[in-house]
């Protein structure tokens, strides 16, 4: 499920007052701290060690593929949070490895074909993320790393009524 939108030009209500400098020290060239922090307001994934490397890897190499702002929807999430949300129970948001994203102006389908293309890439020629859940109903993609730098197999899933359901082709999609 996703969770409210960034809004850049307004404060992250998650951000705890006085943390605001924190949050928006950069994890890479176009990702802030904030934007990958739980939005429980626990504060974690504002330390450097919540949000694994290579999601944020990952994620700028996406970004500049695509050369367009990526919304984090959900980054990481304590296990109370990622429970209120009803995330699966190892919940890759737990670990600091997933997010949920979204690109204005780009459908869910659109997003993930970008995400899952082999240009996202390592050195080595394969995508970089080893997960991904695609949401048709709330237009969202979630992103992970779940198999770090043994990527050759991915896991898909897509959403229905905001639970995993199994992966179907993009022909079935509304
Ligand atoms: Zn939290
Ligand atoms: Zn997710």
């Amino acid at each position: 499920m996703p969770d409210q939108p960034i809004r850049p030009t307004t404060p992250w209500p998650w951000i705890p007052p006085g943390l605001e400098a924190l949050a928006r020290i950069q994890l890479s060239t176009n990702f802030q701290r904030g934007e990958m922090s739980c939005r429980c307001g626990c504060v974690f994934g504002l330390q450097q060690e919540d949000v694994n490397p290579l999601l944020v890897v990952a994620l700028q190499a996406l970004h500049d593929r695509i050369g367009k702002l990526i919304e984090i929807v959900s980054g990481c999430r304590c296990a109370d949070y990622n429970r209120l949300k009803k995330g699966a129970r190892l919940s890759q948001h737990v670990l600091g490895k997933a997010a949920d994203i979204k690109v204005p102006g780009m459908t869910a389908r659109e997003l993930y074909r970008e995400a899952s293309a082999r240009m996202v890439l390592s050195p080595t020629g394969h995508g970089v993320f080893s997960g991904f859940g695609v949401s048709d109903e709330d237009q969202f993609v979630h992103v992970d790393v779940r198999r770090g730098l043994d990527f050759m197999v991915v896991e898909r899933w897509c959403y229905t009524d905001g639970k995993e359901a199994p992966w179907r082709d993009d022909s079935y999609a509304a």
